[in-house]
């Protein structure tokens, strides 16, 4: 006598058989633009992504317990599963200790991901160009891109943060030509 979770995973792994039938070959890897200034001095650096496990927005799952209705929302999941959109793929991946999915039309569009390395490049450098610290250049207290001192103006914002010197912050830097000062202000409205 199989239990419900053996049920379930075991139509769980036909799940996933009938989404490989239903989807085009995919390349084992794929590349983002990723962030960490701790490891990489100007922030951005490309990564290579393994795809661990490809899934679909919507699968019913289960919570603490399989229940047969679970079993039932999965079997009736599988049998009207068609052609998932691109939107709706997810390709998991995990490095170190960070596990998360990026779906197949984000990575086929080629802007934050690639299937290749070098279609990043372009955007990788932009964004160096804009957020990476730059000698002489001041960082908006807002959208956090680097800019000329001429490109600046300070702003006070009023928030309960600076309760202590009378609900007004400090001057604080932000961009001339955007309205990111009133932006911040709005954020720290509650
Ligand atoms: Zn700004």
């Amino acid at each position: 006598m199989m239990t419900n979770k053996e049920k379930y995973d075991a139509l769980y792994a036909q799940f996933e058989i009938k989404l490989r039938g239903l989807l085009p070959r995919l390349p084992e890897k794929y590349y983002a633009i990723s962030v960490n200034y701790t490891k990489h001095k100007q922030g951005y650096f490309i990564e290579e992504r393994t795809i661990s496990k490809v899934d679909i927005r919507g699968v019913p799952g289960w919570y603490k317990k399989v229940t047969k209705i679970d079993i039932e929302r999965l079997r009736i999941f599988i049998d009207t599963l068609v052609e998932p959109k691109q939107k709706d793929i997810f390709l998991h991946w995990t490095i170190g200790n960070t596990s998360a999915a990026d779906t197949l039309e984000k990575v086929n569009e080629g802007k934050d991901c690639a299937w290749q390395r070098e279609h990043l490049e372009k955007r990788l450098a932009e964004l160096i160009e804009l957020y990476s610290p730059r000698e002489g250049y001041i960082r908006c207290s807002y959208c956090r891109k680097q800019r000329k001192p001429e490109d600046i103006i300070y702003d006070t914002i009023i928030s309960p943060n600076w309760k202590n010197s009378g609900y007004k912050s400090p001057p604080r830097p932000y961009c001339k030509d955007s309205p990111c000062a009133g932006y911040d202000q709005m954020g720290h409205e509650g």
